[in-house]
């Protein structure tokens, strides 16, 4: 076991996962970088931490399977032998986007599954890993963060199934939050707003013009380094008597203005 602190980050092959992972590796974290499909991309990720001097080591789970979840916590036990923080980063939007009265259930389950039940049961492993760590490292800091999104209080109808994934993901940071909080582990949920990934891709021109026209205070596309600087802060104990915690990185979407 090194001296270093050790990280999971979840869906880091791209977008602000990999955003995350490049500014943990290069604050001197170890950092395993899950992902699901896209491994030259995870390859890529390892490649600009290790440029920057950081240890990396990638790995394929989907996290909405109990045995990949399994394997992607032994994988981190074998490669670092110790995990100071969880990432819950991986999710997706609906594959099709459907009216709240034609979507259908198997998008429903894809998506919970993903977005929730996945991050919810890795948290569950993870955690008591944290809870063995804290029995013999007094002197460690463990932390729990989920990316939730501006969707979990926001309603469109036309992707429902993610608005609810996201607004249980809240509820969850919560209840990880009072059930760890007994062991020094501090739960967080980072809530960002409309951020440039392959992911808002598909809606770069519609969001294009609504930011011109005012609907963020700050008039600019959030980028996945905006979302890394925030999960640093927390990394580096800049946050450790709070805990359950949202955290806004919107640009100001959350205010509400007359
Ligand atoms: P993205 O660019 O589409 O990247 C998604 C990442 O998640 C990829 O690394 C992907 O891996 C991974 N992934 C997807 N399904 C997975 C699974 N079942 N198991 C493991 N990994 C999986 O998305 P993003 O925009 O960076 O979003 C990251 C997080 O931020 C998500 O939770 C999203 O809901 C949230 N968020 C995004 C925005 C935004 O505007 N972009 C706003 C608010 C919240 P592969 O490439 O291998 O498939």
């Amino acid at each position: 076991m090194t001296d270093r602190p050790a990280a999971i980050i979840t869906g880091a092959s791209r977008g602000i996962g990999r955003a995350i992972a490049i500014s943990l590796g290069a604050g001197g974290w170890d950092v395993v970088v899950n992902y699901r499909s896209d491994e030259a991309s995870a390859k890529g990720t390892q490649r600009q931490i290790e440029d920057l001097g950081g240890a990396c080591r990638i790995f394929r789970a989907d996290i909405s399977v109990a045995g990949d979840r399994r394997r992607l916590v032994d994988f981190a036990k074998d490669s670092f032998a110790r995990c100071d923080m969880l990432v819950n980063n991986a999710g997706v939007a609906p594959t099709n986007r459907a009216d709240l009265l034609e979507a259908t259930e198997e998008s429903f389950d894809r998506v919970m599954g993903i977005n929730l039940k996945g991050p919810y049961f890795l948290t569950q492993l993870v955690a008591n890993w944290m809870i063995e760590q804290v029995k013999t490292a007094c002197d460690r800091k463990f932390r729990i963060v989920n990316i939730g999104s501006i969707s979990g209080y926001t309603s469109s109808p036309g992707r429902g199934e993610y608005c609810v994934s996201k607004a249980a993901m809240t509820m969850m940071t919560r209840l990880y939050a009072d059930r760890l909080a007994e062991f020094g582990i501090g739960v967080f949920e980072i809530r960002p707003g409309i951020i440039e990934t392959d992911m808002t891709a598909a809606v770069k021109e519609k969001y294009d013009k609504l930011i011109a026209d005012g609907l963020t205070p700050i008039k600019r596309w959030g980028r996945g380094e905006d979302v890394a600087q925030a999960t640093l802060a927390i990394a580096e104990g800049r946050l450790d008597f709070s805990t359950g915690q949202i955290i806004d990185v919107d640009g100001g979407f959350h205010l509400r203005r007359l």
